[in-house]
């Protein structure tokens, strides 16, 4: 197939692109739901975030997260190099722009898991993006979830779930809703999403 202009290879005519956007409570299980789809179908690219926060037990670099300290967060962003970011609970994240687009031009589904703020920024600047909300059973549930973690102290989880109102609320704004009940259900429906047209 040619190259373009700018040396990059157009998608097929036959291949239809597709951004999904996973976005939940924090504690409701995104996270979980995003590992489990990984390991059973490693053929689905799960966009790897740059963040402020510093590693939890067990996340390592360049895998959940790219680390970063503030300057090169700065960078990050002053560069153009992010599709969209945000700040959650005290620290910032962002989505890396060129792997997503390479991705996408090379016309292979995409999943993103990012909060609402950055959501609604890819639905602005990506309309053809597919939004999902994965939302917990209960309130309970999620308070459960969240405090049973225990890799936040409580003044965190207490901003956590203060954010976590908001985000509920927002659940209306979603192409689909996905009640995280069973990992192995959740990631099965966001698997099949992530590949329907
Ligand atoms: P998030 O990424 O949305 O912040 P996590 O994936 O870290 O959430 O999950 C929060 C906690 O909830 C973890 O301890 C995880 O093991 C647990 N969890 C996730 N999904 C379920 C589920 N379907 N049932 C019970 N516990 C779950
Ligand atoms: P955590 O610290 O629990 O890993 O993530 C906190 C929140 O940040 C979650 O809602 C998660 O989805 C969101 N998040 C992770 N990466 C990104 C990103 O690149 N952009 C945005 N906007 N949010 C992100």
């Amino acid at each position: 197939m040619a190259a373009d202009s700018r040396g990059a290879t157009p998608p097929s005519p036959h291949v239809r692109p597709r951004l999904t956007v996973l976005s939940g409570p924090s504690g409701v299980g995104k996270s979980t739901v995003v590992a489990h789809l990984r390991a059973e179908h490693p053929e689905v690219w799960v966009s790897v975030s740059a963040t402020t926060r510093r590693p939890r037990p067990g996340e390592r670099d360049g895998v959940h997260y790219f680390f970063v300290d503030d300057g090169e967060f700065d960078k990050l962003v002053a560069n153009g190099e992010l599709l969209e970011w945000a700040e959650f609970a005290g620290h910032r994240y962002g989505t890396p722009r060129r792997p997503v687009a390479d991705r996408l031009q090379a016309g292979e589904p995409v999943l993103l898991e990012i909060d609402l703020q950055g959501a609604r920024l890819v639905r602005a600047s990506m309309p053809q993006a597919r939004l999902v909300f994965l939302a917990p059973p209960s309130w309970e549930e999620l308070v459960r979830r969240l405090t049973g973690r225990g890799t936040e102290s409580s003044e965190v989880v207490q901003r956590r779930l203060e954010a976590a109102r908001t985000e509920l609320a927002a659940e209306p704004e979603f192409d689909h809703t996905l009640v995280n009940t069973s990992v192995e259900d959740v990631s099965r429906e966001l698997l099949a999403l992530t590949r329907a047209v």
